[in-house]
């Protein structure tokens, strides 16, 4: 009898070593050596924080307080907050998922997007992914930033929409380029269908991003959504690139 529940266990433990991949998505070395390193490693963004683009300050300096660059114009969105900060080290965790194709860190990265975001969820009416063109949807599979979505609406209860907002221009990859650059190359690119034009009016929306980079996608964006009466544009992103002055 043990020996068939010991087969029965065996079994299942190849199986389990099967479907979970016992290497670290950060690394690829087995998982048992590198976790805690894992955690050592990534930099969790909270507060205290710019209250609009979410750039993290050393000190608490009291509530609602502007960085020096929100302070001098306001972006498009209302807040902006992000759960990881992009570096070297996290880097890696975000190219597996976004071009690898690893889905299996999906509910640690919701997690951790629903700590750093809660402010803004418990506000929120629907939750939008930031679209993929459609021919780099086909290239990629995933939107992962749909998939982040989905994730983050089974943890808040709030309904995710996928198809609102609409990538017209295919632009091109936005690594490398300058923040002018990157605001030239998003602009017009978003678009809203119009029966989906129902939706934003007086909507309180989180879009959902994997990696803020200068924020100027996400400007693109709320100013679209704004244009169509959305009452509040927040911004949920997995990772963002802090440089040491907000850009
Ligand atoms: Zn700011």
């Amino acid at each position: 009898m043990l020996g068939k529940q010991l087969e029965l266990w065996t079994v299942a433990q190849n199986l389990v070593r099967v479907v979970l991949p016992n290497h670290s998505l950060l690394t690829g070395k087995p998982e048992q050596t590198e976790s805690v390193t894992l955690w050592e490693t990534l930099e969790f963004l909270d507060a205290p924080c710019c209250d609009a683009c979410g750039f993290p300050f050393e000190f608490d300096v009291g509530e609602n307080v502007l960085c020096g660059r929100c302070e001098g114009k306001r972006p498009a969105f209302d807040r902006a907050r992000s759960a990881i900060r992009y570096t070297e080290q996290s880097r890696k965790l975000v190219l597996d998922f976004k071009h690898g194709g690893r889905t299996d860190g999906l509910e640690f990265f919701a997690a951790q997007m629903h700590r750093a975001g809660r402010d803004l969820l418990h506000d929120a009416h629907i939750l939008m992914p930031v679209p993929l063109h459609k021919k780099r949807l086909r290239q990629r599979k995933f939107n992962q930033a749909a998939l982040l979505a989905r994730a983050l609406s089974k943890l808040s209860g709030l309904p995710y929409e996928t198809n609102t907002i609409l990538r017209a221009k295919n632009t091109p990859t936005q690594g490398g380029q300058s923040y002018l650059g990157r605001k030239r190359n998003v602009s017009g690119a978003f678009v809203i269908p119009e029966d989906k034009r129902k939706l934003i009016g007086n909507a309180r929306i989180v879009l959902i991003d994997d990696v803020q980079t200068t924020g100027s996608t996400l400007e693109a964006c709320a100013k679209v959504l704004k244009k169509y009466g959305a009452q509040q544009v927040d911004s949920l992103s997995l990772m963002r690139v802090v440089r040491p002055e907000p850009v």
